[in-house]
Parts: C-alpha cells; structure tokens; sequence
C-alpha cells in the first residue's frame, strides 16, 4: 500500500495547493472524522520532516485568505512549533519517555504487557478502538480526534502506561513527531496541564465518527459519558527547564571546503539559510538498524524516511549543483565523521536538528568532529527562534503572541 500522506516536496505542494481554498472551511469542518479525510490537510509528515515549512504553509495562507477566517487553522500550524519549543527547553521529558519503554517492557508485570500488545494490535475487545488501532497500523495516519480519543482509551480506561501507547504511536504514525507526540500523550493523561487530562466519550465518537461504530458497537459501553474517570498517572519528577541551545542564523564559511549536513528534522536546505551557500559536499545518514531495532519503527514509517531523505538529497544536488551521498550506517556519527574527513572538509554546516532520535547522536558527533579538527555550526531558522521564544507557559498565551507576530510581518 502506498504511503497515505504526500511525503516528498513535490507531493507536499501539490497537496498543500489543493487544501489551501478550504481554510475558511477548517475550523467548522476539522472536527470530523471521516473515512479519506479530506476535511484535514494530512500534511503532518511533511511538516514534522520540513519538506514542506510552516513558513510556506503561513505566507500562502495569508496572501489568500483574511487572517480571521483562517485563524484555527494557523493556530493548529503552530500547535506543532509550541510543542516543538516546549520540547527543545525540557530534553529530559524525551530521555525520560526513551528510558521508560525500555524499562517498562521488562518490568510490567506479564498480564498487563499482554493486554498492552492486544490493544496495540487491534484486539481489545472495543470495536471501535480495534478499528482505529487497526487503521493506523495499516495507513500510518489518524485523524487528531481519534489520536485523542485512542490515547485517553489507552490510559484512562485500560489504564495503561501512557509511555508504551505514545511508543505504538511513534512506531506507526508516519507524522510521528518527537514533541507532538510525547507531549500530547502527556497532555491526555493530564501531566501537561495540571488538573486537565482529556476523557474519551462516547457521544463524542458518535458526533463525530459514527462510522467506527456503525455495523459493530461492541464494548462501546466502557466509553459512555461519565464513566470514563482520570487516572492522572503520577509524573517521575518535574521537568527542569533548560536554557535553549544558541543556535545562530546564518553561516559564513571560513573556508571552501565545508559541507551540509541534512538530516529528517528539516529537509528543505534550498530555502532559508543554507540556500545561498556553496558546498563541497552534502551528505544524509540512515541508520536503518536504529530506526528497526531501538526504535522499533513499522516498515512502513522506514520507508517513509528513505522517502524523505532520498527525495531531499535529489533536491539538494540539484539546487547546489555538488556531490551528495547516502550514507546506511549503524553507526551515524562515525560515518558523517568519516564523509567530512575522506572529503577533507574543515566545515560542516546543519539545520540544528531538535530534541529527538537525531538530536540523540549529537553530542557524539560533536566530539568526533572536534577530535578530527573540524568544525560543526548548527543554525537556527529565524522563525523557529522566534516561536520557541514565546513558548513560556501554556499555548494560549504563546498564541497571543504569535498572532501579534504574524500580524506584523504578514499583514
Ligand atoms: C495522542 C496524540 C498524538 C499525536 N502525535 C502527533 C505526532 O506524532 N506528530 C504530529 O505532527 N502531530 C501529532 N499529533 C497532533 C495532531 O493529531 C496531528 O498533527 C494531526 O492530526 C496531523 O494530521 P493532519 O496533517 O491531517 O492535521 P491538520 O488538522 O490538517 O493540521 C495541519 C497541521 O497542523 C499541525 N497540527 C494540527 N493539530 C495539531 C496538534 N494538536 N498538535 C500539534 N500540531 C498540530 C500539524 O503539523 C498538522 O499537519 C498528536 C495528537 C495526539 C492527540
């Protein structure tokens, strides 16, 4: 089955100039889960690996459409970034959810991993549950409500660890995002916002998504209104905040042998700060074995990264008009280390990859590179800093801001 999301850039805009004439439409449609979505944008992937900017997906917004009538949908666009913000200040809360799993599927008591698996795999007993477990394991998308609804299912009424169904998410979602994803889950369960988790109802899934329950209603009565309760699981410790890593905008190089670095955080080097510049070399990494055994990633998800980075690499030699490589290795730092030394390079240049499996190697590479005397600039698209400054407390407040920002430089 092909991928159910545009993946490449091409296949993001083309999708994206489809969706752009029914904004006004969103914030009165978005709600509704229906079969092929095509009420939501289904942009997610591109978004979350940047082969398509929120930059882009703002500017055209506004030059088509007055910002009122298209304001749920911009403020959905930055839900992303305020995650994204609030993730890079508190790295811990991604090692922390990493360590979990792990210690988790060793130390849950058997029953309760057993049931956690036969939930994940669709078989819960829930008709409507199995069916959305189901179609994300065989289409690597859901709709947000139903994303909200199968993670409050999973935690608040088969009270399980939220970390192991934030882990079948990340496995399977093609989208899958470090920080929407860990920190939505939180946000269900209610360690995000303190005295708020989100209760699954079933009226609600009858509103808005009969068709899960239609022809099968079984076990829909564990979801009716009011008997779904919080089961705030107890948080490990408070999350200190970090300062964020200074990260600087723009790269001048002080030699000629330098090269770019590209990685699934943002893959679209031809726009922004790494466009005017003129390489020796580009090159990606791939650790498949990473991907397949630490992470555990469906097949499905591998191979929308290979997408990704495929189709950013053929973007990236077009626009720079220099070599670039693939590198498949089990052993990420070691083999980009390796490419910048064998092509006798004294630089190399990235978009600074945020908290998550990339940013996980980089304190390796860091140090491999400075042992073989060369230099690592990592930058900072303006607008991300810019939105990651307005991320102090919750997103309603980071929206004040944002509206007031985007007023001014769009409008
Ligand atoms: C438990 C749970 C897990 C989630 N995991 C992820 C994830 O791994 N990756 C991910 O990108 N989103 C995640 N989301 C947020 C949201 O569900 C998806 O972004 C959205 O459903 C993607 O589909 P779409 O592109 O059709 O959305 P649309 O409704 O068309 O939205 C357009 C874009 O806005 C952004 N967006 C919309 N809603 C949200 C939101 N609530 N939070 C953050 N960004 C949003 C996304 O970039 C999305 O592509 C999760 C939500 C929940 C409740």
């Amino acid at each position: 089955m092909p991928p159910f999301e545009p993946l490449t850039r091409s296949d993001a805009l083309d999708a994206w100039r489809e969706f752009l004439p029914k904004v006004p439409l969103y914030a009165s449609t978005r709600n509704a889960v229906q079969p092929g979505h095509s009420n939501v944008s289904r942009l997610g992937a591109c978004i979350r690996f940047r082969t398509l900017l929120e930059d882009e997906v703002i500017r055209d917004t506004l030059e088509r459409h007055a910002f009122g009538a298209a304001e749920k949908w911009l403020q959905e666009i930055c839900w992303r970034r305020y995650w994204k913000g609030w993730l890079e200040a508190r790295p811990a809360i991604w090692t922390r959810w990493r360590q979990r799993v792990r210690t988790l599927r060793m130390e849950l008591p058997a029953e309760r991993l057993a049931r956690a698996d036969a939930v994940a795999a669709g078989a819960s007993g829930v008709a409507c549950m199995d069916s959305m477990a189901r179609e994300l394991m065989e289409t690597g998308y859901l709709h947000n409500h139903a994303r909200m609804w199968w993670a409050s299912f999973w935690i608040h009424v088969e009270q399980l660890p939220w970390e192991l169904g934030a882990d079948f998410f990340f496995r399977h979602l093609l989208d899958a995002d470090p920080a929407s994803n860990t920190l939505s889950w939180r946000w269900v369960a209610g360690l995000h916002t303190p005295g708020k988790s989100y209760l699954v109802r079933l009226s609600n899934i009858e509103k808005y998504a009969s068709h899960y329950l239609a022809g099968d209603a079984t076990g829909s009565e564990r979801l009716a209104d009011g008997s779904v309760v919080t089961t705030v699981p107890e948080d490990i410790d408070p999350v200190a905040v970090q300062p964020l890593r200074q990260a600087p905008a723009s790269f001048t190089p002080s030699s000629k042998s330098f090269g770019i670095w590209l990685h699934p955080d943002d893959l679209v080097p031809e726009v922004g700060p790494l466009a005017g510049l003129s390489p020796t070399s580009i090159a990606a990494c791939f650790s498949e074995r990473i991907y397949r055994e630490t992470f555990q990633l469906s097949s499905r998800r591998i191979a929308g990264l290979k997408v990704v980075l495929r189709d950013a690499l053929e973007r990236a030699s077009a626009h720079f008009g220099c070599a670039t490589l693939e590198l498949e290795a089990d052993d990420p730092a070691d083999a980009l280390c390796s490419w910048a030394v064998e092509n006798k390079l004294s630089e190399v240049v990235a978009l600074a990859p945020m908290v998550g499996p990339v940013h996980d190697m980089l304190a390796r590479l860091e140090r491999l590179l400075e042992a073989a005397g060369i230099r690592l600039t990592l930058l900072r698209r303006p607008s991300d800093a810019t939105a990651f400054s307005f991320v102090t407390a919750g997103f309603f407040p980071f929206w004040e801001k944002m509206r007031r920002h985007l007023n001014e430089v769009y409008i």
